[in-house]
């Protein structure tokens, strides 16, 4: 029977690499639903030719439009906008695969919704479950859903654990005796460290490996992103931090490893593109052709690793501390951030700023353990507020950096 999906923005930069890898099996899926927030236009020419039963897009104006569009060309997609019709095409009956890929804390009430529909959920959006961590777990457990892992290192993991640990179906044994993520380093990983605090949101988004959007581009600059990534790992595979390493490979050919108390070290290698994790969860247990051209060795000759640097990059120190102090603090951590690379990318904060406010922001909150999803919304919410007030008091790198923006865009 083929998959029906729900592809929660379908316009991103996951949501293209999706879609790429459904055209290619048109007799293994279908799409129910596609979502997208603002990008209509893109929408639009999804929809003509994937055929959804459903379009949502984040406002009225939008949809409006989208729907103009679609009555003209003659497509019977239905359109609807907002939260809450994000929500319905995540557990809506007319799908059993939902790819989670809206980027930031937007996505966490459809991917919740999807997980305690029962779903299929190919999580992409990290920031969902760094925020609600335990309590997206449990819905996952309670109602029989189901979650594959699309962000790479962990669609590694996945396939180099035993399966039926990797699906959650047994406790991680003591076989296993540590994760390894590996993570390029980003574009800053050489750069003289005093000339960080100049660089500009294009350079900042240009990573020497992927193609991504801007947050999650941002993310692996600063290497929050690998932060974010060892609380999913946490979350996913019920490991603690001290047995979650990050290692720094800078030619992205492994992405990531699992060490085994034998002394084994299984790896998963391939192509730095996200339509070989994507085709893996999408046709789980089985293979299908990604479009991804096979990996030569021969002509990727050397792999090189090295330890990260803790000071280059105070961001991923951060989220270790969040992980460990446990509570709301990853949640707060991820708005903070959320915050501050919004504030970097229109140019309001200085690139090493970031990490000043996910600091400040954590060092201010009290921690204390959610008692349901209402209060990871509102240390998310004091965690934004918090952030917004640490770079208002901040109107000298404002201005410095609003006649630097006019310069070189
Ligand atoms: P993107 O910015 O390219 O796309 C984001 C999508 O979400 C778009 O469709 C956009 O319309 C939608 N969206 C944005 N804000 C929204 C809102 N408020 N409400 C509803 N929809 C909204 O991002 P991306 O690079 O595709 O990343 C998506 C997610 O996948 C992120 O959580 C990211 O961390 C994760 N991820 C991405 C990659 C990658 O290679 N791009 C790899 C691993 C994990
Ligand atoms: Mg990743």
């Amino acid at each position: 029977m083929k998959k029906r999906l729900t592809l929660l923005g379908s316009t991103g930069s996951i949501g293209d690499s999706t879609l790429d890898v459904v055209a290619r099996h048109p007799e293994r899926f279908e799409v129910h639903a596609l979502t997208a927030h603002r990008n209509g236009e893109k929408l639009v020419a999804q929809c003509l030719k994937f055929q959804p039963d459903v379009a949502v897009v984040g406002d009225a104006d939008t949809a409006a439009s989208v729907e103009l569009q679609l009555r003209a060309a003659g497509s019977a997609t239905q359109v609807a906008y907002g939260q809450e019709a994000l929500v319905e095409v995540a557990k809506s009956a007319g799908c059993d695969t939902v790819v989670a890929a809206i980027v930031g804390a937007a996505g966490l009430a459809p991917t919740l919704a999807a997980a305690m529909a029962g779903k299929r959920i190919l999580l992409a959006n990290k920031e969902a479950l760094v925020m609600s961590g335990a309590i997206f777990m449990d819905a996952v457990h309670d109602h029989g859903a189901t979650l594959l892992p699309v962000d790479s290192e962990h669609n590694a993991i996945f396939q180099c654990l035993p399966r039926e640990v990797a699906s959650g179906g047994a406790p991680l044994h003591g076989g296993v005796a540590k994760i390894i993520l590996t993570a390029s380093g980003g574009p800053f990983r050489t750069r003289d460290p005093a000339t960080l605090t100049d660089v500009t949101p294009d350079e900042a988004c240009k990573h020497p490996n992927w193609v991504m959007g801007r947050k999650i581009s941002v993310d692996s600059a600063t290497m929050m992103n690998k932060g974010l990534e060892v609380i999913e790992a946490h979350w996913l595979f019920d490991l603690p931090g001290e047995r979650i390493d990050v290692l720094i490979h800078p030619q992205s050919v492994i992405h990531s490893l699992v060490s085994y108390a034998d002394g084994s070290v299984l790896a998963q290698l391939g192509n730095p593109d996200m339509r070989t994790p994507i085709a893996h969860a999408l046709a789980f247990p089985e293979r299908v052709d990604s479009g991804v051209p096979q990996l030569d060795l021969a002509q990727v000759a050397s792999l090189s690793f090295e330890k990260p640097d803790y000071e280059r990059f105070p961001c991923l120190a951060l989220a270790m501390q969040a992980l460990a102090a446990g509570g709301i603090a990853s949640a707060a951590l991820n708005a903070a951030n959320e915050v501050a690379v919004e504030a970097f990318l229109t140019r309001r904060i200085a690139f090493t700023t970031i990490a000043e406010t996910v600091a400040a922001v954590l060092d201010a909150l009290p921690n204390r353990t959610p008692n349901g999803l209402s209060d990871v919304l509102d240390a998310d919410a004091a965690a934004r507020r918090a952030a917004l007030d640490f770079i208002a008091a901040r109107p000298a790198a404002g201005r410095r950096l609003g006649s630097a923006g006019s310069a070189d865009r």
